[in-house]
């Protein structure tokens, strides 16, 4: 098996094809992530971020290029291999945590392994540890609308993470937080990365928090290259 969780080759994917408005907004983007590696991939707005995370995470597919996760080519497989890649090898945090507000912490992080198989006990012994790695250990039956919005992103970090998934992709993890929060919960997902030895790719637009990851992506024209803009 490869040790690449991600590997992107010559992605190319345009919006409005054949139609005057055509934006080719991906050109040959490749990049690829080793396991327990956490990339930065900064781009200015509009420049395809989004849509290059929705590739990485079998949301989309692209027009040409290859997608693979954990080894294996997924851009041209079924929906039902994709949607089973997806669930099992890859976690998802987005700027908003996007928590359910009737289920409580621990309850939210119980929840998507259970729809993965696993027994009740064991998903709620799991729930407790991750929770207690970010801290969280006394916060489990609080509901979200009970805990800061540094809290509500710790738990989400940890419900991307209950399935134990090969790769995480982050869009702005911290972008909706405040400036000292957002450094403590980034320090928070950098740790829980590091230990569960996973591959991340996370978008942020501060350059600090880029620069204390693995390594620099930088999207630009609709290719990737190494390292922050100049
Ligand atoms: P970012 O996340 O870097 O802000 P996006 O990936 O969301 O950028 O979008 C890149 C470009 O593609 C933008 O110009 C956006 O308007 C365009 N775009 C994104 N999604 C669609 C879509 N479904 N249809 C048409 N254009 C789109």
């Amino acid at each position: 098996m490869s040790d690449l969780v991600l590997r992107l080759k010559s992605i190319e994917k345009s919006y409005n094809a054949g139609k005057p408005n055509e934006i080719a907004v991906l050109r040959g983007a490749s990049a690829q992530i080793a396991t327990g590696e956490i990339v930065a991939l900064v781009a200015p707005s509009g420049a395809g971020k989004s849509t290059l995370l929705h590739m990485a995470g079998l949301l989309d597919t692209p027009d040409t290029g290859t997608v693979e996760i954990a080894g294996q080519d997924l851009s041209k497989a079924r929906d039902r291999a994709r949607t089973a890649a997806r669930r099992r090898d890859i976690g998802f945090v987005y700027q908003f945590h996007h928590l359910l507000p009737e289920f409580t912490a621990a309850e939210n992080i119980i929840l998507p392994q259970l729809a993965d198989g696993i027994a009740q006990p064991a998903a709620a012994e799991r729930a407790q540890e991750l929770l207690e790695k970010v801290g969280l250990a006394a916060r489990a039956d609080h509901r979200p609308s009970e805990l800061s919005g540094g809290e509500q992103q710790r738990v989400a970090f940890c419900r991307s993470l209950a399935n134990a998934p090969k790769l995480l992709l982050a869009d702005e993890p911290t972008g909706n937080l405040d400036p000292g929060t957002s450094d403590q919960v980034f320090d928070a997902l950098m740790a829980l990365v590091r230990e569960t030895g996973m591959g991340a790719l996370i978008a942020t637009h501060n350059f600090d928090l880029a620069a204390r990851m693995d390594r620099v992506i930088r999207l630009e024209d609709g290719v990737l290259q190494a390292g922050l803009p100049r």
